[in-house]
């Protein structure tokens, strides 16, 4: 049974369910996908920004602490490994040639120079581009994200 006394308040009846206007907590809100990919990057929640995204070195929380944003369904895969590999490898390569042209060390010192920048920068970009893929699946309501969530 409807009641006729609110009739002129109420939205027209064929108009969309979710106008662009919604409110943040609407299941169909848009994300921003930029300012989500940065938290990630500090290994934050992509909704809260406060709640610490990692388990571990690599392991991705269920669930935010703070929001009890879910995070079990994130498909980060192969993804963070690819991206560390991109960006160290195009940071790296070049170091080579100038630290060989311009500085002719020996070649175990420049071996053990790079492989350890290689290393270090590898360990600490791996987590954060981790949290920067998820961060962007969240954004994009990619596989398990498009869901409401159930908390
Ligand atoms: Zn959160």
């Amino acid at each position: 049974m409807t009641d006729n006394t609110e009739a002129p308040l109420r939205r027209n009846p064929v108009a969309p369910a979710s106008p662009p206007t919604s409110p943040p907590a609407s299941p169909e809100a848009p994300r921003d996908t930029w300012p989500a990919v940065w938290k990630g990057f500090r290994m934050r929640c992509p909704n809260c920004g406060n709640g610490p995204l990692l388990r571990g070195y690599l392991k991705v929380r269920d669930h935010c602490p703070v929001c009890r944003e879910p995070y079990h369904h994130h498909r980060a895969d192969d993804g963070p490994a690819y991206l560390t590999i991109l960006v160290v490898g195009h940071v790296m390569a070049p170091a080579l040639h100038i630290g060989f042209v311009v500085w002719r060390p020996d070649p175990l010192i420049l071996l053990t120079v790079l492989s350890i920048g290689a290393i270090a920068m590898s360990l600490y970009l791996l987590p954060r581009l981790k949290g920067a893929v998820v961060g962007f699946q969240w954004a994009r309501r990619m596989h398990g994200f498009a869901q409401a969530p159930t908390a």
